[in-house]
């Protein structure tokens, strides 16, 4: 029988979750719910200095918000916490416990000054810069004796001269070979008492049963020292996966020189969590080579390491706003009729008993919105002149309303649209389409005069159905204002 699978997402939280770390969330949450696993988040907290709750936070929201659930964590707890590594002081101790009595480790008394003058001799020689080893040649009575009286000491690996290579088969990337002597002794706990990342990393991921990491190639320098630490504590080293970096259109490391690059910048901007997880998805993962279009069961259902690239991936901010705009266009009226609603309350637009009032009104505002935009902060500038009093913009004016005739056209369009018996769409342009001919003027130039006068801007949802979503009074009484400052 092969144990359950475990996997774990250990961000650091000295900024907010970006597109690179949400990737590989994604991955090993799309791997645990294939295999029926555990997915775990553990926050890695030790850099007092850069580390935040704040951090913490946001990148609980993120995860929260783009739907990835985890079933184990600092927020919800489980079996193998606490869930952050400023809270496993205490399981390290017993590491390192645990290693001195295998024999693993040393104590090295070497002072920080000293180290770095031997760093700096090796480098002037051109040779290995780790560590020289002097204290493991100090005999274990007389280092103990030293520990005893108080002496300042960290706790070095001894890294076995006779281990050979260490290789491991990495499930992206294949056979990643590491010979031992580019190997330092490291430090596992240093003078202060605090553990190293590498030994923090093991020990956590061994004590949590992790059985598969999956994680940035930004980390593939440590796995081999991390597998030394397992060996040394005896413990089978769990499976890697490292995945290839996220490039810009430029071919450099994605960073916020290509613009956005955290996860809520991304909802800020109105994308949808399905969109952005569907995208995240396809960085370095493909179904079939060609499908794009995966939701969240189909990404569950079809996950695989192999089909994991080792290549960079290109983030392509058009291919996600295209995408976006086809979530959007997809969704269920009903569904986007609550988004939409959500962004308009956020703008200060509706209300949520009008949210309810208005249901019926906003369903039929629904599609004449979700066809015409990719993303989600499109929706207010569209929508904003059936909530809210217009200004007509100066540029619309003078484009539009400065035009001869434009004057007699709106006054026209006011005494049709008033005389109408039903105010709905197909009569009220069935009204508008008998004006252009009668006034000897272009249909464009009458349509825009009325689309600038209702809407205050030259591009808004079809002209028709605005007004009737509008109503009669209001559009009226808006046709009239623009007649009075447009030109004869
Ligand atoms: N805390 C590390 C980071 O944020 C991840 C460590 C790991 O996945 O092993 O880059």
């Amino acid at each position: 029988m092969t144990e359950p699978v475990r996997v774990r997402f250990a961000p650091s939280p000295t900024g907010h979750l970006h597109i690179g770390g949400a990737r590989t969330a994604v991955y090993n949450w799309a791997f645990a719910r294939r295999h029926g696993g555990a997915f775990v988040l553990r926050i890695e907290d030790t850099d007092p200095e850069r580390s935040t709750e704040e951090n913490t936070q946001a990148i609980l929201r993120s995860l929260a918000w783009l739907g990835i659930d985890h079933d184990e964590g600092p927020d919800v707890g489980g079996p193998y916490g606490p869930y952050r590594q400023t809270e496993r002081a205490p399981l390290y101790r017993d590491a390192l416990a645990l290693l001195q009595e295998r024999g693993a480790v040393y104590p090295c008394f070497c002072s920080a000054e000293e180290l770095e003058r031997k760093r700096q001799e090796a480098r002037a020689r051109g040779g290995f810069a780790g560590y020289d080893k002097t204290c493991r040649a100090i005999s274990p009575t007389d280092a103990a004796a030293r520990v005893a009286a108080g002496d300042p000491h960290a706790w070095r690996l001894k890294v076995p001269f006779d281990r050979g290579d260490v290789v491991f088969e990495d499930l992206v990337r294949g056979e990643m070979r590491f010979p031992i002597s580019a190997i330092d002794d490291l430090i596992v706990v240093r003078s202060d008492g605090t553990p190293t990342y590498n030994f923090a990393v093991a020990v956590d991921d061994a004590t949590m049963r992790i059985t598969h990491v999956i994680r940035g190639d930004d980390h593939i320098s440590n796995t081999p020292k991390q597998i030394l630490v397992y060996e040394a504590m005896g413990v089978e080293p769990p499976a890697f996966a490292h995945l290839s970096m996220i490039w810009g259109p430029d071919g450099k490391r994605l960073s916020k020189r290509h613009g956005a690059t955290s996860v809520e910048a991304y909802r800020d901007m109105g994308y949808l969590p399905e969109a952005l997880l569907n995208y995240l998805a396809l960085l370095g993962w493909s179904l079939d080579g060609e499908t794009t279009i995966i939701d969240r069961e189909t990404l569950i259902a079809n996950f695989s390491l192999e089909r994991v690239s080792r290549n960079p991936a290109i983030f392509d901010s058009e291919k996600l706003e295209w995408l976006n705009g086809v979530y959007i266009r997809e969704m269920p009226r009903e569904q986007f009729v609550d988004r939409m609603c959500a962004v308009l309350q956020d703008a200060g637009l509706l209300s949520p008993d009008e949210a309810k009032e208005r249901r019926e009104w906003l369903l039929a505002l629904a599609p004449l919105v979700s066809e015409r935009i990719k993303r989600l902060d499109e929706v207010v500038p569209m929508v904003r002149f059936l909530f809210a009093e217009v200004a007509v913009e100066e540029k619309a004016k003078d484009a539009v309303l400065a035009v001869a005739g434009a004057r007699s056209a709106l006054e026209e369009a006011a005494r049709a649209l008033e005389s109408l018996e039903a105010w709905q769409s197909d009569a009220i342009e069935a009204a508008l389409r008998a004006l252009p001919e009668r006034l000897g003027m272009k249909p464009k130039a009458v349509f825009q005069a009325v689309r600038v006068a209702i809407t205050g801007t030259t591009v808004s949802p079809p002209l028709f159905e605005s007004l009737e979503l509008l109503g009669r009074e209001r559009a009226i009484a808006r046709i009239e204002a623009a007649a009075r400052v447009a030109s004869d």
